[in-house]
């Protein structure tokens, strides 16, 4: 008895012969055995979500030391105009001003003072008090 039914084999799809159930190919003619690949294209869309960590890094120290700078400048510029030597400090101040990348203020601070050192010199605050 030939039992031609066995669970293990099966029968080509192409050229009818039998071959192995769990064969892809047939081994007579290379036939694919209806083993369907699933090819699924996973997109995966990777989403970097970067926490933009914004560190305001502000020196509030070196703008309020500025600040004082350009304060007692003036300060000093005006008190310049009565007493010269002041108006002295007044100038270093603006210098000061300028080196702490303020330069505009600083300039105007040192020509200011510049004025005050020579109206001081020149009498101003004398003729401004004997006009009192
Ligand atoms: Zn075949």
């Amino acid at each position: 008895m030939e039992n031609g039914n066995d669970s293990h084999t099966k029968f080509c799809q192409k050229c009818g012969k039998k071959i192995l159930a769990d064969a892809t190919f047939c081994p007579y003619c290379g036939a694919a055995q209806g083993t369907v690949n699933n090819q699924a294209t996973a997109s995966t869309t990777t989403e970097q979500a970067q926490p933009q960590s914004q560190a305001p890094v502000q020196p509030q120290a070196q703008k309020r030391s500025v600040g004082a700078f350009v304060t007692w400048g003036w300060i000093t510029t005006v008190i310049g105009l009565f007493i010269p030597i002041v108006a002295i400090a007044g100038i270093v101040l603006g210098s000061l001003t300028v080196t702490r990348k303020h330069t505009g203020a600083g300039v105007t601070l040192i020509v200011f003072a510049c004025i005050a050192l020579y109206l001081g010199l020149t009498g101003f605050g004398q003729g401004f008090f004997s006009a009192l």
